[in-house]
Parts: structure tokens; C-alpha cells; sequence
């Protein structure tokens, strides 16, 4: 079992990175308007560089003018199951207090993603927690 992490990030243009922890690093995706927490909804994910694993428990501030500057919170994290891995679609079972359930990946174009919650299928739709209301 692997793990992921999103991070809300107050940069210039709030956003969530997300993180699956992949073959050593960090593989990473900025989603403007947050991960979907039900099926039917497509977010893009637009892929940023590969981070370090030590970044999964970032928190806090990272000072104007350097590369990601602004506060990081940790809006959700846990374990992830790969289900199916090609060059242009990622297929993963999410176990984490906030997102939970299948997600597919799919890639568009050039560093575009589209980041969709699969309907059903999974036992792990259960939210344990409630959902805070995006801004
Ligand atoms: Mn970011």
C-alpha cells in the first residue's frame, strides 16, 4: 500500500496539490478546483514535477518569491491501492478520511489531466468524515 496526501495551497491561486507517493517521489498534480468527492464530477490536474516523499507531511508557510510560495494545509492523506497504471491513465482505489472510493487519472494533454471519482465498485465510498464545503 502506497500513500497520498493533498495539500490545500494558498499561493496566488488557491489550489490542491496532489500527491501519490510513486516508485520513490512524490508524483504530483495541481487541481484548481479541488478533487471531486462524488462520481460523475471531472477536475482538471494539471501535472507539476515530482516531489521529494519527505513533502508528504508538509505543513506551513514557504516564503514569497520561492518556488511555491504560500501556506500548505493537509486537506486530506492516507494509503491508495493502484489498480491499473498505463502512460495515460492512472486507475486508484483512494482510502482516506476525505476522499475515498476509485479515481481514474487521465491524461489530455501536454501536462493536463483530468482527475474523475469512478462511480461505485468500491467498498470504501463510506465518508467517515464530513466533507468541508470547498471556497
Ligand atoms: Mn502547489
Amino acid at each position: 500500500m502506497s500513500r497520498f496526501v493533498v495539500q490545500r495551497h494558498h499561493a496566488t491561486h488557491l489550489h490542491y496539490d496532489f500527491r501519490l507517493e510513486m516508485e520513490g517521489a512524490l508524483r504530483s498534480w495541481a487541481v484548481p478546483k479541488g478533487p471531486p468527492t462524488k462520481p460523475g464530477i471531472r477536475r482538471l490536474a494539471v501535472e507539476v514535477d515530482d516531489h521529494p516523499v519527505s513533502y508528504i507531511d508538509f505543513e506551513g508557510d514557504i516564503t514569497e518569491g520561492l518556488y511555491g510560495a504560500g501556506r500548505f494545509e493537509i486537506w486530506d492523506k492516507g494509503e491508495y491501492e493502484l489498480q491499473r497504471k498505463k502512460p495515460d491513465q492512472l486507475t486508484f482505489a483512494l482510502r482516506g478520511d476525505r476522499l475515498q472510493g476509485e479515481y481514474t487519472l487521465a491524461h489530455t494533454s501536454a501536462r493536463n489531466w483530468l482527475l474523475l471519482k469512478k462511480k461505485g465498485g468500491s467498498s470504501y465510498n463510506m465518508v467517515r468524515r464530513p466533507i468541508a464545503e470547498f471556497p
